[in-house]
C-alpha cells in the first residue's frame, strides 16, 4: 500500500452503506423518557443495537443519560461495558455454566428466567459471592420467565439465601403494539401481583409499545428498543419517531432494456415498455430480502407489490427478483441525467420508512434492521453534521 491510498474514504466508495443519525437516536430516547413519565427509561440494545452498532449507539445513549441497558447475551454486555462504564447492563438470556466470569468481571446482571437458571444462580452466589440479578416472570407470553405463582412463592420464601438479591423483576408484553388487545390488561394484572410480592424491588414491564399503553404500564423502568431506532412502535397509528438508519446501495450499472424482455432470475417480470434499469449492489445477503422482489417469487403468496428505492427525489420500484448480491430498480421514469452509475439508491431511511420496506417484504422493521448483514459500511452522524 502506498500513502496515496490512505485518503480513500470508505464511506464515499462503499457499495453499500448505512448512515446512523445518533442525534435522532438520542431525540427518540428523550421522547421515550418523556412518555415514560416518572419511570426511568432504559434501552434495549441487543443484536448489535438492532443492527446499528452497539458501540456507537451504546455510547450515545449513555452520554444522553441512559443507565439501564438490555442485551441478549453476555458477549454483547462485555462489548457494551466499554462504552457504558457505570450503567446497569441486564443480560436477557440469563446465565449459563461457563459464563460466570463474564458476569462478575464485567458487572453484568443476569436475567434469571427459569427454575434451572435459578438453581444454578444460587450455586454461583455460593461460589463467587454476592452479585445482583434480575428476574423474568412470564405473564402470558410463554417465552422466557418463571411462572407467576413460582415467582410469588420465591418472593415469599423466607429460607432463600440473603445473597440472592434481585434488583429488578420484569415481564414482557406479547401484544403491546395492539392497544385494543385484551391480553395487555391480563398481563398487567398478573404483573401487578408479582411486583407487589417483590415489594421494594424495581419492576419493569413496558417495551416501546408498552410505553404508549399508559402510565400504569410504566412501573419503575421502561425498556424501549425499536422506537429508539425509528421503527413504528404501535400498529395502526402514525409513527411519531424520527428515522435513525438510512441504508443506501450504489448503482453499478444502468442498462436499457426493450419492452417484452424479462428481468432477473426466472424471467419472472416481463417489461411492458422500453425501460432503464439500475443494477445496485444490495442483495439478500445484505438483508435486502428476496421477498422484496417484483414479479412474484415462488412460494410468495401475499401478492405484495415489491420493494421501492428512493433516488433523485423519486420512488422507484424493484424490477424482477432480488439476488444474493444485487437488486434491480426500474428508473425509467427518472430523467437520464439524474441517475448515473455510481449514484446511491436509498433502500430505506429518511425517504422510505423502514416500516414500509419491511411491510413490502412481508416482515417487520425489527427483522429488516437486524438482518442487514456484514457488508454495510457504517457512518455515524449527529443532527448538526447532517445538513
Ligand atoms: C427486545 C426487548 C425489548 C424491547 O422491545 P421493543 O419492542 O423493541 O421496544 C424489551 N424487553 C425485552 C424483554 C425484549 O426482549
Amino acid at each position: 500500500m502506498t500513502d496515496s491510498f490512505e485518503d480513500n474514504d470508505a464511506f464515499a466508495s462503499a457499495g453499500l452503506r448505512l448512515t446512523v443519525d445518533l442525534g435522532a437516536l438520542v431525540e427518540n430516547w428523550r421522547d421515550m423518557a418523556r412518555r415514560s413519565g416518572r419511570a426511568r427509561t432504559g434501552a434495549a440494545v441487543k443484536a448489535d443495537a438492532y443492527g446499528l452498532g452497539i458501540e456507537d449507539v451504546g455510547e450515545a445513549l449513555y452520554l444522553a443519560g441512559t443507565r439501564d441497558f438490555f442485551v441478549a447475551t453476555a458477549d454483547e454486555g462485555v462489548t457494551l461495558r466499554l462504552y457504558a462504564p457505570d450503567a446497569r447492563i441486564f443480560v436477557l438470556c440469563g446465565i449459563w455454566p461457563g459464563t460466570e466470569r463474564l458476569f462478575f468481571e464485567n458487572d453484568l446482571v443476569p436475567v434469571i428466567a427459569s427454575e434451572e437458571q435459578l438453581t444454578f444462580w444460587m450455586s454461583v452466589l455460593a461460589d463467587y459471592g454476592d452479585h445482583p440479578c434480575a428476574l423474568q416472570v412470564d405473564t402470558g407470553f410463554n417465552r422466557l420467565g418463571l411462572p407467576v405463582e413460582d415467582a410469588i412463592a420465591l418472593a415469599n420464601d423466607v429460607s432463600r439465601p440473603a445473597s440472592f438479591a434481585p434488583v429488578l423483576v420484569m415481564s414482557h408484553l406479547a401484544c403491546g403494539d395492539d392497544p385494543a388487545n385484551a391480553m395487555n390488561k391480563q398481563q398487567l394484572e398478573a404483573f401487578r401481583t408479582v411486583s407487589a410480592a417483590f415489594e421494594g424491588i424495581e419492576a419493569s414491564l413496558a417495551n416501546s409499545a408498552g410505553i404508549f399503553l399508559g402510565s400504569e404500564y410504566h412501573f419503575d423502568l421502561t425498556r424501549p428498543g425499536i422506537a429508539l431506532y425509528g421503527g413504528q412502535p404501535v400498529n395502526g397509528t402514525a409513527n411519531p419517531m424520527r428515522p435513525v438508519a438510512t441504508a443506501e446501495a450504489r448503482i453499478i450499472q444502468i442498462r436499457s432494456v426493450r419492452a417484452g424482455e424479462t428481468v432477473s432470475y426466472g424471467g419472472a417480470q416481463q417489461l411492458t415498455r422500453d425501460s432503464r434499469l439500475a443494477i445496485v449492489s444490495a442483495g439478500y445477503a445484505d438483508g435486502y430480502m428476496r421477498s422484496l422482489s417484483s414479479g412474484g417469487v415462488p412460494l410468495r403468496q401475499t401478492g405484495l407489490p415489491g420493494g421501492q428505492g428512493f433516488i433523485a427525489g423519486h420512488k422507484v420500484p424493484v424490477a424482477g427478483r432480488i439476488t444474493m448480491d444485487l437488486a434491480i430498480f426500474d428508473v425509467t421514469d427518472i430523467p437520464n441525467h439524474l441517475v448515473r452509475a455510481g449514484d446511491y439508491i436509498e433502500l430505506f431511511g429518511t425517504n422510505i420508512p423502514v416500516d414500509d420496506a419491511a411491510l413490502a417484504a412481508g416482515t417487520i422493521s425489527y427483522e429488516m434492521l437486524t438482518g442487514m448483514g456484514l457488508r454495510y459500511e457504517r457512518r455515524y452522524i449527529s443532527d448538526e453534521a447532517e445538513e
